[in-house]
């Protein structure tokens, strides 16, 4: 499976060799290379268009830290924005409060809807201690539903009845309070395949949708349909309030296009993918994992990370040593700080390598988000050496003179010396060990 992407995301590497900074010129060979592979693995022009502008703008004027080449560096951002690509994080199902947690299943014929719901039903019942209720409303198709049934007596799971002379909403609402009775956890209803373009089938699923209110309504998804398979997905996106999509079939020969583009195009979290026939072949998606899965470069990634990581130790190692000394923190510091939370991508990324009473502090500080740093810091540049060592000597018309040269407001630089002198009497409480007095001092 995206054995060929992964080929050719890995000849990256080599084009770039001995920069010590990332450029415009020195990668743009490089980002040509992502985009012809991005495009060969079928994931979309505007998807692709976006995606290498995104990896340009984080990767330009990066340094290249500790021992990395370059090419290990991009590789790194191009790592980082396939995770954002794919949605970040794994979006889990979510269960209704009031069981049971209805959970719809709809898509074309052929999808893997069937498979995919006894596949869901295994998973939730080896997972969780949930009591499951199949119930299949395609009475269109005979051998549909006795393949639910078959499946459902493997696999130990209840199965609703449901035949061929039956309308398929009132299979749906008859199973639903079958379940209540019963007090089951989980309801999943499979769904006929249908066309997005037949109107009669997309009104009936939307009349299913309305008579059970499903918590989860996924969209199952053939990947190796490629972009086919995402276009078909915004259409059933604007028809139903889809929660994910399963992504079937990666298994098979898949370029991934669907899996890079799908939760671009739908706004839709990929929630599971199905990976064999078999029952056990269906795995909840982990952007993070799949990322790496496609890059292939497992070594190269775990470098990028080690350099990084070394570098944050580095400059808490610094901090830390000023702290020792007894050195006053100035603005100096601070904008030091700032600048090394930007090169790490900002606050979020900080977050949770800073103490607890700094990363609440920081939180709240709207200034130390990603875009405004390089408003911070330009305020501080305007000042003088001496301004930011003895903020107190700051009076207004020196404000104003620093407001004009940074093109802010006079109230941006009161904001930036009101935060400043709270994380410095921070730092100073810190440095005395007197943590109750602090916290006491952040919930006032
Ligand atoms: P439905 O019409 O949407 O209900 O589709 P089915 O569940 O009947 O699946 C259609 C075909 O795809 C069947 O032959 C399944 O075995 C196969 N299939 C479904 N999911 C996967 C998968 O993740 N990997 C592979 N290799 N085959 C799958």
């Amino acid at each position: 499976m995206l054995d060929a992407l992964t080929q050719r995301l890995s000849s990256v590497v080599k084009t770039l060799r001995g920069h010590a900074r990332l450029t415009e010129d020195n990668i743009q060979e490089a980002l040509r290379e992502v985009r012809l592979a991005l495009l060969d693995a079928d994931a979309g022009l505007p998807v692709v268009k976006d995606f290498v502008a995104r990896v340009k703008e984080k990767a330009l004027g990066q340094e290249v830290v500790g021992s990395l080449t370059p090419g290990q560096a991009l590789i790194g951002v191009v790592h980082s924005e396939l995770v954002a690509l794919m949605g970040g994080t794994n979006a889990a199902l979510d269960f209704a409060t009031q069981p049971p947690a209805v959970f719809l299943l709809a898509g074309l014929q052929g999808a893997g809807k069937t498979t995919s719901a006894g596949k869901l039903a295994r998973l939730l019942t080896k997972t969780t201690k949930k009591k499951i209720l199949l119930v299949s409303t395609d009475v269109y198709r005979p051998a549909a539903i006795e393949q639910l049934a078959t499946l459902a007596k493997n696999l130990e799971v209840d199965l609703f009845p449901s035949d061929t002379s039956q309308k398929p909403v009132a299979i749906a609402e008859a199973a639903l309070d079958w379940a209540r009775k019963h007090y089951y956890d989980v309801l999943i209803v499979d769904t006929a395949g249908r066309l997005a373009i037949d109107e009669a089938m997309m009104a009936e699923v939307k009349a299913i949708h309305a008579g059970v209110k499903p918590i989860e309504t996924l969209f199952v998804v053939d990947s190796m349909q490629g972009q086919d398979a995402v276009n078909v997905a915004r259409a059933f996106a604007e028809a139903l309030p889809l929660t994910g999509i399963v992504l079937t079939k990666l298994d098979g020969d898949a370029r991934g296009g669907a899996a890079l583009s799908v939760r671009q195009v739908t706004g839709k979290p990929i929630k599971f993918v199905g990976v064999s026939e078999k029952m056990d072949g269906f795995e909840a998606f982990h952007p993070e994992r799949m990322a790496s899965r496609i890059l292939g470069m497992g070594d190269i990634l775990s470098l990028v990370e080690e350099a990084h990581a070394k570098v944050d130790r580095v400059e808490a190692e610094k901090l830390a040593e000023k702290f020792k000394k007894g050195k006053d923190f100035d603005l100096d510091d601070f904008k030091s700080q700032l600048q090394q939370m930007k090169k790490m991508g900002g606050m979020a990324s900080l977050m949770d390598k800073l103490p607890a009473q700094l990363t609440q502090m920081a939180s709240q500080s709207p200034e130390l988000g990603e875009k405004a740093l390089a408003r911070t810091e330009g305020i501080i540049n305007s000042m003088t050496p001496q301004e930011r060592r003895k903020p107190e000597i700051l009076k207004a018309s020196r404000k104003r003179r620093i407001a004009a040269g940074a093109g802010v407001q006079v109230q941006e630089v009161n904001q930036l010396l009101n935060k400043f002198e709270q994380m410095q009497k921070m730092m100073k409480m810190m440095r005395g060990g007197n943590l109750g007095k602090m916290m006491r001092n952040i919930k006032g």
